[in-house]
């Protein structure tokens, strides 16, 4: 993928840790940054609403935007499909837009060989019983699915150390504060604010007339 004047972060996390909670609090206050809204064949929860929290779609569509080169990346997590389009992070980048991808460890991977620039975040609960507590709170999934989340949580998180930074989602203030400082000083860093004040560079640097 081409270098654009947005940038995009990976956050990742066992389901429950918060991660929609924090992005989602993040974004209320920075009106430059988005969530990348993803296609799932899992059935939407009470309150979930088509085109804001995913695109939901049957098994048989997902199958032909993966043939169709729709994706740039998808992977089967808990037994669903999940998948993120090209064509919207794209859109939002070129703007300069910040993008959040939402996504699991083997989404991740793929993005980084494709944006090899991307900053990976993942979120770890405080304890396996406050993640349990919390999937029990949010109180969207049976049983029959947390116990089966809880189960894959370990599992998701072996493979925190891929990614750049880590927060523990104890305190949500204070976790909240830990993601801003994160985009912040990316948005912030020598080739992302080059790429995105290119012309004002260009006018400052320039040679006055004589
Ligand atoms: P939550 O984690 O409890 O909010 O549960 P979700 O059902 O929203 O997400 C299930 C899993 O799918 C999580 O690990 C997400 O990070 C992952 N996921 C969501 N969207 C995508 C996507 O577009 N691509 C990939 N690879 N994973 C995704
Ligand atoms: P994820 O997107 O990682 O699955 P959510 O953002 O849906 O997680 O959070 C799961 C539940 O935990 C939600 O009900 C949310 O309000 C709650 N939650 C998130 N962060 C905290 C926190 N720091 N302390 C207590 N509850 C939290
Ligand atoms: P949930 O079903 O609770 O919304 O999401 C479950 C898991 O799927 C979460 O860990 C979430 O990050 C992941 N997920 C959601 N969308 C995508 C996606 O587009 N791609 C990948 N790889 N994972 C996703």
């Amino acid at each position: 993928m081409q270098q654009h004047s947005g940038n995009l972060f990976i956050v990742s996390a066992p389901s429950g840790a918060g991660k929609s909670s924090l992005i989602n609090a993040l974004l209320k206050t920075h009106a430059d940054m988005q969530v990348s809204v993803s296609h799932t064949t899992r059935a939407p929860r009470p309150g979930e609403v088509d085109g804001v929290h995913y695109h939901f779609i049957s098994v048989e569509q997902f199958k032909k935007l993966i043939a169709d080169n729709e994706f740039l990346e998808w992977a089967e997590v808990f037994g669903n499909y999940y998948g993120t389009s090209r064509s919207a992070i794209i859109n939002n980048l070129r703007q300069g837009i910040d993008v959040f991808l939402d996504i699991d460890w083997q989404g991740a991977r793929q993005i980084r060989q494709q944006a090899p620039g991307t900053l990976g975040i993942f979120i770890l609960p405080p304890s396996m019983a406050a993640l349990e507590q919390r999937l029990l709170q949010r109180g969207q999934d049976s049983e029959q699915v947390i116990a089966k989340r809880m189960a894959q949580a370990q599992s998701e998180m072996q493979h925190a150390d891929e990614y750049e930074y880590l927060i523990i989602n104890d305190d949500f203030n204070q976790a909240l504060s830990e993601l801003a400082h994160i985009v912040l000083s990316q948005r912030n860093s020598l080739q992302s604010q080059q790429s995105r004040h290119q012309t004002l560079m260009q006018q400052l640097l320039a040679k006055p007339a004589k």
